[in-house]
């Protein structure tokens, strides 16, 4: 079995670099960012704070990772999710960041009609993406994890800060933490005053404000079928998450076939539905990474049609069809730039 570049610190690493942020050729004199690199959430971080105070405000918005972390690792026995996956269908009080965060999600997963569905995590767990033990279950295995998928059973009451699961489900939040955690970080920057920073959450970027001239941060969207990282083309933006979803991200091969990390909620199994790569742009990180995930389970015709219905969400989106063609969404005509030769199209609202 060949591994992917799957939970090799040198291989996040890698990855962590290649959801780069250009800063242009030309000598730009403005002072340095701070700027600081750490390993959380399973993958890597880094985040550029320019401006006075951009020391303190890093330190803090680096507390602020490992906190939220802590709250919601997964196989950390000390986490409120591994309490929740834990309980025993018992009620569980939460911090209000996880009510929130879960609140959110669980919206989330009602609007795109169960294609997100935290209660996935018994599936990623059975393909071994928890611990990069991968294996291919067997069909029967699949079926009895079909009826562990419903994110309805999960309970929250009314405040939201309690909440229930039954005994024999788990759900995990790596489909919605880091974009909520770009989102939050951003909004905790800007109160300290931070008018220019970008946060680089693996895969995940958040631009606050612009860049320290005034322009908008450009950010490299990765090439989903290149073995070397190159870019895809590039998206301006300011004050926003952009958020990729693809199977390139964490997968193992198998008889020549390859599996990923995003399972389809309906076979218990990874999501095979025509696109290499979905990446979402918008104000909501939480919103922004939840559709990213959601919509490379529905695929590229359901995706576009969940854009043209969901105008309220002010996202746009690059999708990558498993034939090469790059689709784009009307917003980006002005901001996108395809770094390759590609046939690309774009989605009419
Ligand atoms: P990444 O975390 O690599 O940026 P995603 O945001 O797409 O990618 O989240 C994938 C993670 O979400 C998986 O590792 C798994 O824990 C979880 N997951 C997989 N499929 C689903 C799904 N259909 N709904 C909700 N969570 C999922
Ligand atoms: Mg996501």
């Amino acid at each position: 079995m060949e591994r992917g570049e799957g939970r090799t610190r040198a291989g996040l690493l890698a990855a962590g670099l290649a959801a780069a942020v250009l800063l242009g050729g030309c000598a730009q004199r403005t002072a340095e960012p701070a700027s600081g690199q750490i390993f959380a959430m399973d993958t890597i971080m880094s985040m550029d704070v320019y401006g006075e105070g951009g020391e303190e405000a890093l330190a803090r918005a680096e507390e602020t990772i490992y906190r939220l972390e802590d709250l919601w690792a997964v196989t950390d026995e000390n986490s409120e999710i591994w309490a929740l996956n834990h309980s025993g269908g018992a009620w569980v009080d939460l911090s209000q960041e996880t009510a929130d965060l879960l609140s959110q999600a669980l919206e989330l997963c009602a609007l795109t009609d169960g294609a997100l569905d935290l209660t996935a995590y018994s599936a990623v767990q059975a393909w071994g993406f928890t611990t990069g033990e991968y294996r291919v279950p067997s069909q029967e295995e699949l079926d009895a994890l079909i009826p562990r998928i419903d994110y309805t059973r999960l309970e929250l009451d009314g405040d939201g800060l309690r909440a229930r699961l039954p005994e024999n489900m788990e759900l995990d939040l790596g489909a919605v933490a880091k974009g909520y955690t770009g989102t939050y970080l951003a909004e905790q920057l800007r109160q300290a005053g931070v008018t220019s920073a970008i946060l680089r959450l693996g895969g995940n970027i958040q631009a606050v404000g612009t860049r320290p001239d005034g322009n908008p941060w450009r950010v490299a969207i990765q090439d989903p079928d290149s073995q070397q990282e190159a870019t895809l083309g590039v998206v301006e933006v300011s004050d926003q998450a952009v958020i990729t979803s693809g199977g390139y991200q964490r997968y193992f091969e198998e008889n020549g076939e390859t599996y990923w990390h995003i399972m389809d909620p309906d076979t218990a199994a990874p999501a095979r539905s025509g696109l290499t790569s979905v990446t979402v742009i918008g104000a909501d990180g939480t919103v922004c990474d939840a559709l990213s995930t959601a919509l490379f389970v529905m695929g590229p015709e359901e995706a576009a049609d969940f854009w043209r219905a969901h105008p309220e969400l002010g996202v746009e989106l690059i999708l990558v069809l498993e034939d090469g063609t790059v689709q784009i969404t009307q917003g980006l005509e002005e901001t996108f730039t395809l770094s390759q030769d590609r046939t690309m199209e774009v989605i009419a609202p």
